[in-house]
């Protein structure tokens, strides 16, 4: 049976696990961290969305949104209300196959001081919970029979010619390496987060993935002041801030996105002024909620901002499922059976002409 072996256990990792599982691989998925979601994975604002312009990532999240539909304890579909960049969220509800749920509406969202926030309204968007769906995937991974190696570091990968040959890890408990023997038919997937660009270096493949940092706030309300009850996500593209309901407190980011090495979480301090000048000048009814806790995150983009996901173009049985960015907790569902038919097909350059995310388009 030919093997998988996948470095990453945040959501790229997992999906691409279950779908190598499912194409026919015996899979071996290992991670640095102890834990699955340790990085990007488990940071994010955890809004669950359904549209995009881009008519691929459009019908993932779509799917994703509709699977976790069902699983209530995953998904609360409290609703977005954006202001939108992108056409496709304003043309009406036209399209008769989506449900009810993810057509737009307009709509004016009033807070209790009379202010109000207005755009297009969807109600099956929602809030994830991350932990919920690290567990789901996980669940799934292990009924699948996936072999799961924590605390594990890819240290290197050896090539000969246009194939791997041998990959080497590092466990951080025994602190010593370990290695595999790669086989022609076995593959190995990068789906390191911020570090793919590190892991692509590895075999001399440079596509540049960079990690751009975000913050995220906490905010908490004043004594005189409650939250909005059933607050929906509140997504602003104009000016590139969203905030959220998040227990007690509302979860805001003013947007930012500064490029940075892979585990640069250091915050900078400027940010929290931009955030609060964003919510006097946009939204005063959250200008004197104070600001608890913060933290930052990792979107990992490249250069046309559209993930990398396929064979690569030179060694034939690395493949690529990373650069996911701002979207990878809404796709992480949708993409699967993207994945198995890339991985079914195999590495044949034919295949790659198809592939809307194909790694060729940057050689
Ligand atoms: C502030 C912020 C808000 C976001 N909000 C949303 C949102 O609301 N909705 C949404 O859909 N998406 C959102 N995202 C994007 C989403 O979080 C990412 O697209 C997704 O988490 C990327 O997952 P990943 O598996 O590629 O990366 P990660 O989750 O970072 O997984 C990569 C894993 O690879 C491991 N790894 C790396 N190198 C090695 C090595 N050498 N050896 C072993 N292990 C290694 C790391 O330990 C890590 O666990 C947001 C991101 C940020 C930063």
């Amino acid at each position: 049976m030919p093997r998988a072996y996948v470095v990453g256990c945040g959501v790229a990792g997992l999906s691409a696990s279950l779908a190598a599982q499912k194409a026919g691989f015996e899979t071996f998925l290992f991670d640095m961290a102890h834990e699955a979601f340790y990085h990007t994975s488990g940071r994010n604002a955890a809004i669950g969305r359904s549209y995009e312009a881009d008519p691929f990532l459009g019908k993932w999240q779509k799917e994703t949104i509709k699977t976790l539909l069902a699983f209530p304890h995953i998904l609360k579909p409290c609703g977005l209300l954006i202001r939108a960049l992108e056409k496709d969220y304003s043309y009406g509800g036209a399209n008769h196959e989506l449900p009810d749920g993810l057509v737009p509406r307009s709509f004016s969202y009033v807070f209790p001081d009379g202010s109000s926030f207005s755009g297009e309204f969807l109600a099956a968007n929602g809030i994830i919970d991350l932990r919920a769906l690290a567990g789901f995937l996980l669940n799934q991974c292990q009924l699948a029979g996936i072999k799961l190696f924590w605390e594990h570091e890819l240290l290197t990968l050896h090539y000969k010619a246009t194939l791997l040959d041998e990959l080497v890890l590092f466990s951080k408990s025994t602190k010593k390496t370990k290695s595999f023997g790669i086989r022609s038919q076995d593959i190995f997937i990068n789906a390191a987060g911020a570090w793919a660009a590190h892991v692509g270096a590895m075999v001399g493949s440079q596509v540049a993935i960079i990690p751009h940092k975000r913050h995220l706030f906490y905010l908490k309300p004043p004594e005189s002041k409650a939250l909005p009850r059933e607050l929906p996500v509140i997504w602003d593209e104009h000016h590139d801030f969203y905030l959220r309901p998040a227990g007690e407190y509302i979860l805001a980011t003013p947007g930012d996105q500064t490029a940075c090495a892979p585990g640069d979480y250091v915050e900078n301090p400027n940010m929290r002024y931009k955030m609060l000048h964003i919510l006097q000048t946009h939204l005063p009814y959250f200008a004197d909620f104070e600001i608890v806790t913060s933290h930052t995150c990792l979107r990992t983009f490249t250069r046309d901002h559209r993930p990398v996901v396929g064979f690569d173009p030179k060694i034939t049985n690395f493949f690529w499922n990373a650069g996911w960015g701002g979207h990878g907790i809404s796709l992480s569902l949708g993409i699967i059976p993207f994945l198995e038919d890339l991985l079914k097909k195999g590495p044949r350059k034919e295949n790659e002409v198809e592939n809307p995310f194909t790694v060729f388009r940057f050689f």
